[in-house]
């Protein structure tokens, strides 16, 4: 998944975790034994006025108990966030006879019933009703436009196998002239309606789709057939067709990352693969990792106004870096044998950490992001992780238990003093960053980080691309790796980043890279685009908050100069020294409280309540920048440069 950058992410999750370590009497253990029999799932996602996939489900059985499992713990999701409430209508019947089924109390996506004797096929309807509009909290993934159909959300499955060991075949019926990108492959097509090849369970969840009334799929290596290499496509969807029409200039730096990501990992260990991207301002946000595809989605604009679209276009490079770190190799305790055992997240400072540092770093070497652009983005996350007060009383490694306590941002007003999902992804850039300096130092220029990729993420003994098993990692695992390729300390490397509570960030690896944090009275050139895409004002390296929608305040940082004026997330700015807030008047009195050293004034509004508050500080505009340390070498431009 990716953390969507900054203080305004999108995602909000808030599920918890109810039981760790599931009652024995609930769960058959699942066996690595295969299912009896296919599953036939038939999903209709034509109504679109109601926005319901209606389902019917064929089951073979055998009499006695069954219980049958709603997924819950989704990958790449790191969490218990199946969709439980949007789960309704179920109907069980054999040969016409309805089944009575009982909701688990103690696990309230587990269904038990008994199957009565002589019925060998259970028939089971249900509907998933998706939200209506994203006021409810919930992903919107429908529209008049376009729908992204998660398995997950139209499914039962039996409890007692692996998931990889329960067959489906899915079939699909779109709305008349819809067409659909997915990593699963049809069997057979009749105009809007498909029925896809069987596949597992696993494989199943792993493969979503994305359908569309504008859909247009753009072939990434139109060299791979005749290669032999698994090919790659990028299949659109968009609110109007207008959005679908690419340059020779964006399809060029789109095929790019798929030739780095080769020159990175050295296999493709996929069939083929899809990244699917929805250009809209109507489906919910979402990027999510697979093993041959990925969900992606980009604002209007993403080609016809490229110059601004940068923002959105390193999600393409993370999640496509995910089929290697995540899915082909996964950490040991992230693998579970199917979606209704609890996860655990110890090592998400590499599984998302990792890919965080290759999506940067292959979105700059294909061109999907200018390189000031990614000198700007390492500027606002070094920035922004020296600013943690948090790490005062949370280490790093207890951040990769938040997925579990409830993503993101719900009721967390006090981020930097919280900390969370964005510290294991952008820290760990710092640290990957830190590590691969020390590689290049210690060999003296002959290695990198790109080697431990090379080695940890290429093939591996006694596999082959199409075994789509992931092959698990341990924190040992990654040691030995990083030690094969540079004799280090790495264990003591590790631990101390990811265990201790030193204060501001881990930049060693920046200043080695030639470049270190600077402060300048503008901000950089990315965060003006990114500001304006997500419509907020930026103060938060200066008195100490964004102004958000309304003039609400966001992001109010733990012990800055807003902060111990008593403000917080909770007031809207009115006025700034006795005028009617605008962003340029509260820049204005910032600047010039820097010669006068008088207090600015706000006026702020709490609830039915107007306060005035006085902000005591005269430091200036401050935003981030990376500035060259005089007298080195840059060995930032030669990582983020394209591998020839
Ligand atoms: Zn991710």
């Amino acid at each position: 998944m990716q953390y969507l950058s900054s203080t305004l992410a999108r995602a909000a999750f808030a599920l918890a975790l109810i039981a760790a370590n599931a009652p024995a009497h609930s769960q058959p253990a699942p066996a690595d034994a295969p299912y009896p029999g296919t599953i036939t799932l038939q999903v209709d996602a034509t109504d679109l006025d109601r926005r319901i996939f209606r389902v019917r489900e064929t089951l073979p059985v055998s009499p006695g108990p069954l219980r049958l499992y709603y997924p819950r713990w989704l990958p790449g999701n790191h969490a218990p966030t199946g969709r439980i409430t949007e789960f309704d209508g179920l109907k069980i019947s054999a040969a016409g006879q309805p089944i009575a089924w009982r909701r688990d109390p103690l696990d309230v996506y587990a269904f038990t019933l008994e199957v009565p004797a002589g019925v060998s096929t259970l028939d089971l309807d249900f509907q998933q009703l998706s939200p209506l509009d994203a006021d409810g909290g919930g992903r919107v993934v429908v529209t008049p436009e376009m729908l992204n159909l998660q398995w997950n959300a139209v499914l039962l499955y039996p409890a007692g196998h692996f998931d990889s060991r329960i067959t489906v075949r899915p079939s699909l019926r779109l709305p008349a002239g819809w067409s659909f990108g997915s990593a699963l492959e049809a069997a057979t097509r009749d105009g809007a309606s498909v029925v896809f090849k069987p596949v597992s369970v696993e494989t199943l969840i792993d493969s979503p789709v994305f359908a569309g009334k504008h859909f247009a799929r753009v072939d990434l290596d139109p060299d791979a057939a005749p290669n032999g290499r698994a090919p790659a496509f990028l299949d659109l969807v968009a609110d109007t067709s207008g959005e679908l029409a690419i340059t020779p200039g964006q399809l060029a730096v789109h095929r790019a990352l798929v030739t780095q990501a080769d020159r990175l990992f050295g296999a493709r260990h996929y069939a083929h693969y899809d990244f699917l991207l929805a250009i809209s301002d109507q489906l919910g946000g979402i990027g999510l990792e697979h093993h041959q595809s990925s969900e992606n989605s980009a604002e209007p604009g993403y080609f016809a106004d490229w110059d601004k679209s940068s923002v959105d276009r390193d999600q393409l490079a993370h999640e496509f870096a995910h089929s290697w770190n995540g899915k082909y190799r996964r950490p040991a305790d992230l693998w579970t044998p199917n979606t209704n055992t609890p996860m655990q997240n110890s090592l998400l400072w590499m599984y998302e950490g990792q890919t965080q540092f290759w999506g940067y770093v292959l979105a700059a070497r294909s061109g999907l992001v200018p390189k000031n652009d990614m000198l700007d983005t390492l500027a606002n996350t070094a920035a922004w992780i020296d600013a943690q007060s948090g790490r005062a009383w949370r280490n790093l490694q207890d951040t990769t238990n938040q997925a579990v306590m409830g993503e993101r941002h719900e009721g967390r007003d006090w981020l930097d003093w919280q900390r969370g999902s964005s510290d294991y992804y952008e820290e760990m850039v710092l640290v990957w960053l830190e590590a691969d300096m020390l590689i290049r130092d210690a060999s003296g220029g002959q290695r990198s980080l790109d080697d431990f990729a090379r080695a940890f993420f290429g093939p591996q003994p006694g596999r082959t691309d199409a075994d789509i098993a992931p092959l698990t990692y341990t924190f040992d695992i990654v040691v030995a790796a990083l030690n094969r390729v540079q004799p280090y300390d790495w264990a003591r490397f590790l631990r101390e980043r990811l265990d201790t509570h030193a204060p501001g960030a881990p930049l060693n690896g920046l200043q080695r890279s030639g470049w270190r944090l600077a402060w300048s009275e503008e901000p950089n050139s990315f965060s003006k685009g990114f500001a304006a895409k997500r419509k907020y004002e930026d103060f938060s390296y200066s008195v100490g908050f964004d102004v958000g929608k309304d003039n609400r305040l966001t992001g109010v940082r733990w012990g800055s100069p807003a902060f111990d004026a008593g403000l917080s997330n909770a007031v809207q700015l009115i006025a700034v020294d006795g005028l009617a807030y605008k962003a340029e008047r509260l820049k204005g009195a910032i600047g010039a409280a820097k010669t006068s050293k008088a207090p600015i004034r706000l006026l702020v509004k709490d609830g039915d309540h107007y306060k005035t508050v006085s902000l005591a500080y005269s430091a200036g505009l401050r935003y981030p920048k990376l500035e060259r340390i005089d007298g080195t070498e840059d060995r930032l431009t030669p990582l983020l440069s394209p591998r020839p």
